[in-house]
C-alpha cells in the first residue's frame, strides 16, 4: 500500500512507514494512493465479521503485509461484535460499543495496535495521543501489556466523565495518563507541537495513535459493511448514514468504505454546537470557534484533524460536497431527544443521540437510516441518569476499573513541561 501526504504529495510511504509515523512533513496526514472497487460486495457482505474484515484490509493494504499475519491482526483486533438494532420503522441503530472500553474506538485502537506491533523496527516506541475521552480508553486498553511499546494520554483536566477517567488512567503499567489544564484542543496541539520536534521525536520513537493515524481508519472501514451486512438488500438500496462526528476520523472510515463501493447513498455529518463543518457547508468559511463544552463531549473539537481527509475522497471521487449533509444540535435537543428515543424503547447516549436528531430531520421518503451508536450509555451514566430519570446498572468492563484509584500527573498546558516528562 502507498500513501501520501496530502500537503505534500511528493512524501510517499508504505503502509508501515504510515503506521510508525501517523503523520507526514508539516503534520500532513497520510492518505492512500490507490482505493481499489471490491468487485464482489455481495458476496462480501455474505461472510462474517472477521473473515469480511480480512478480505476488505488486504484490498486495501495489499502484499506488503503477508496474508497470515493480517488475518491474525484481524483477528486478534475484532474480538466482539457490531449489531444492528431498529429502533423505528425505516431506522437503525448500529451499535459500536461492545467492545472492551464500550466505545467505538477500541475497533481503530486494537487494530492499530496489532498493526504497530506487526510492522515495528527495533528500537524504543512511545505512543502520544490525545484525547477527548474515548480514545484515551481504547488506546490504553489496546496497547495495555505490549512489549517496548511506551503510551503517554494527555486529556483536559476536568473535562472528561469520571468514569471514561478512571477506564484509562487507572491502569499503570506501560499506560501514563497526563491531565493537562486546557482544553482538548489544547492538547491535540500540544501532541502536535511534540511531533514537530524532530530531537524528541527520534530520541523516544514518537508515534500517534489518535484519529489521525491511518490504520485506525482502515480497521473503521470495516463496521460499515458490518452494517450494511444485517440490512435486507432492499433496504441497502437507499442507504443513509448519520455519523456522530469530532475529529472526523468516523466519517472518513464511512467514505472510504463508499469509494470501496459499498453501496450508501449519502452521509450525514452530525455534530454538537461545535459546528465548525456545517458551518462551513454552508457558507464555504472555514471558521472555527472557541471549543465549548457540551453533553456529547467526545465531539467537543472546532479543529476536526481529519477533515483533509473528507475533502480529498470528495475531490477524488468526483463527489460534490453538496450531497454530505451537516447539521449541528444543542445540549438541549440532544436531552430532548434522548427522552423521545427511551420512549421508544431504545436507550441511548449523547452521541448517537445528536446523530439520530441530524438523521431524522434529513431523512427522505424511502430512504433507509442508519445511525451510528459509538459509546454505551453506560460510558455517560450521569447524564443518562439525570435525563432519563432512571438508574443504569455498571457494566462490568466499567465497574471493575470504578474502583481503581487514578494514576494521572496534573500538567499546565505547556510544551516545555511535556517535554521533559517524556524524555524522563
Ligand atoms: C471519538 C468519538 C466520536 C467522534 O468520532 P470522530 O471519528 O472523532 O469524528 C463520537 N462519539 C464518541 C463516543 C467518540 O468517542
Amino acid at each position: 500500500m502507498n500513501l501520501y501526504n496530502i500537503k505534500h504529495n511528493e512524501e510517499q510511504v508504505s503502509f508501515a512507514q504510515a503506521v510508525r509515523q501517523g503523520l507526514g512533513k508539516d503534520q500532513g496526514l497520510f492518505f492512500p494512493e490507490i482505493i481499489p472497487t471490491l468487485a464482489n460486495i455481495e458476496e462480501l457482505l455474505a461472510l462474517p465479521l472477521v473473515e469480511r474484515s480480512q478480505k476488505i484490509l488486504t484490498a486495501l493494504i495489499g502484499e506488503e503485509i503477508s496474508e497470515e499475519q493480517l488475518n491474525k491482526m484481524v483477528k486478534n483486533a475484532f474480538t466482539f461484535p457490531a449489531p444492528v438494532k431498529q429502533v423505528e420503522n425505516g431506522v437503525y441503530a448500529l451499535e459500536l460499543f461492545h467492545g472492551p472500553t464500550l466505545a467505538f474506538k477500541d475497533f481503530g485502537g486494537r487494530f492499530m495496535a496489532q498493526a504497530l506491533a506487526t510492522v515495528r523496527g527495533d528500537g524504543k516506541i512511545t505512543i502520544l495521543t490525545a484525547t477527548s475521552g474515548d480514545t484515551g480508553a481504547a488506546v490504553a486498553h489496546a496497547f495495555y501489556g505490549l512489549e517496548n511499546i511506551d503510551v503517554v494520554i494527555l486529556y483536559p483536566q476536568g473535562k472528561i466523565s469520571p468514569l471514561q477517567e478512571k477506564l484509562f488512567c487507572t491502569l499503570g503499567g506501560n499506560i501514563r495518563t497526563v491531565a493537562i489544564k486546557g482544553d482538548f484542543d489544547a492538547c491535540q496541539a500540544l501532541v502536535k507541537q511534540a511531533f514537530d520536534d524532530v530531537e524528541l521525536r527520534e530520541a523516544i520513537g514518537l508515534n500517534s495513535a489518535n484519529s489521525i493515524n491511518i490504520s485506525r481508519l482502515l480497521a473503521q472501514v470495516c463496521y460499515y459493511f458490518e452494517a450494511a451486512a444485517q440490512l435486507s438488500s432492499q433496504e441497502r438500496e437507499n442507504l443513509v448514514i448519520s455519523v456522530p462526528s469530532g475529529n472526523f476520523g468516523n466519517l472518513t472510515a464511512g467514505l472510504i468504505a463508499k469509494s470501496l463501493g459499498l453501496p450508501i447513498k449519502r452521509f450525514i455529518a452530525s455534530t454538537n454546537v461545535n459546528d465548525t463543518v456545517p458551518r462551513y457547508l454552508a457558507t464555504g468559511n472555514w471558521d472555527p470557534n472557541a471549543t465549548i463544552a457540551t453533553l456529547s463531549n467526545a465531539m467537543d473539537v472546532s479543529r476536526p484533524n481529519n477533515w483533509p481527509r473528507v475533502e480529498e475522497l470528495f475531490k477524488r471521487n468526483q463527489w460534490k460536497l453538496t450531497d454530505l449533509h451537516s447539521s449541528s444540535v444543542t445540549d438541549a435537543e440532544t436531552e430532548e431527544t434522548l427522552v423521545e428515543m427511551n420512549n421508544k424503547g431504545y436507550l441511548c447516549e449523547p452521541h448517537g443521540a445528536v446523530a439520530y436528531r441530524v438523521l431524522k430531520q434529513d431523512l427522505q421518503q424511502g430512504e433507509t437510516g442508519l445511525f451510528l451508536c459509538t459509546a454505551h450509555p453506560a460510558k455517560f451514566k450521569e447524564s443518562v441518569e439525570r435525563i432519563l430519570n432512571l438508574e443504569l446498572p455498571l457494566p462490568e468492563a466499567l465497574a471493575k476499573h470504578a474502583e481503581l484509584p487514578l494514576l494521572s500527573d496534573v500538567m499546565e498546558n505547556d510544551f516545555n513541561q511535556l517535554r521533559s516528562y517524556l524524555l524522563k
